[in-house]
């Protein structure tokens, strides 16, 4: 009587189980979930080629493999990652809301963020550049701004310390890189501002190639975290564990090498691959 009970109480979880797993799969159509498992929902740029780029349905760049590294050590198949949008101004609310259940997009570590969200990490770390016409020798850095027309992103910390720290430069402020990338070639902008790596991938695109040029003088320490429900510290502690695995595993070179090397970037060895910061 009582195995038959067991076998009974087996019986429907396993209904249960193979009811959910159905379930998930139907709602996330081609955008993953298509392992059978429960969708694990990651915040990416969809527009920054080397970091985070949706083309079609493929999701490439460093973040894409630092995510899928991540979420594997946790226990999810590539197979049910469901890759969600997240621009720079929409990644606290996506965390918090419930709508991702991490974010790697290039996403900096920073007090004012912490009050939101958790991180872990960093995983990275950028450096805030120039990007300008190839033909423009009049922007050499931060300083020579003055009365130019910057382009950046709203909710990013390039925009932030540019309204800080450079109040004279005339600062537009869109919702992506990329548009940032359309109006500077365009002439509708003198200059883009974010980080490097960001910059390097533009640069190196067919379309942009000999066209636009890094400054290459660096002027802030962007460390990229992975965000997560605040006060989550034990899927803090694991991602960090993740993190530092990744490191030693050497598939942390591995997919720098593949992501960041096309476009020429060299990653900053005094500060790579950095240690993660105890979670809070
Ligand atoms: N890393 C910076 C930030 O998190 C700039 C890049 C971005 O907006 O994603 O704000």
């Amino acid at each position: 009587m009582k195995v038959r009970q067991i076998g009974a109480v087996a019986a429907a979880s396993v209904l249960a189980l193979s009811l959910t797993a159905c379930s998930d799969s139907a709602s996330d159509g081609g955008a993953g979930g298509g392992g059978g498992g429960k969708a694990f929902k990651v915040g990416i740029k969809f527009d920054q080629p080397g970091l985070g780029l949706k083309e079609g349905t493929k999701y490439t760049g460093f973040d894409v493999d630092v995510a899928t590294y991540v979420a594997k050590e946790l226990g999810h198949d590539a197979a049910d990652i469901q890759w969600v949008q997240a621009p720079s101004a929409q990644r606290e609310t996506l965390i918090s809301t419930g709508q991702v259940d991490m974010v790697v997009a290039t996403y900096s570590i920073t007090d004012a963020r912490k009050e939101k969200i958790s991180f872990a990490g960093p995983y990275f770390v950028a450096g805030q550049d120039l990007l300008v016409r190839a033909d423009d020798s009049s922007i050499t850095g931060p300083d020579s701004l003055t009365g130019k027309k910057l382009c950046s992103v709203t909710g990013s910390t390039s925009a932030q310390k540019v309204k800080d720290k450079y109040p004279g430069v005339q600062l537009q402020e869109f919702g992506t890189y990329s548009e940032c990338v359309t109006a500077l070639a365009s002439k509708g902008v003198d200059a883009l501002t974010t980080d490097n790596t960001i910059l390097a991938g533009y640069a190196a695109q067919a379309q942009y190639k000999g066209k636009l040029k890094v400054v290459g003088q660096t002027f802030s320490e962007e460390r990229y975290g992975i965000g997560l429900k605040k006060g989550d510290t034990a899927t803090c502690e694991k991602v960090n564990t993740a993190i530092a695995k990744m490191i030693s595993s050497g598939e942390w070179q591995k997919a720098v090498d593949a992501n960041l090397g096309p476009a020429g970037f060299k990653v900053d060895s005094a500060t790579n691959p950095p240690k993660q910061d105890a979670c809070s």
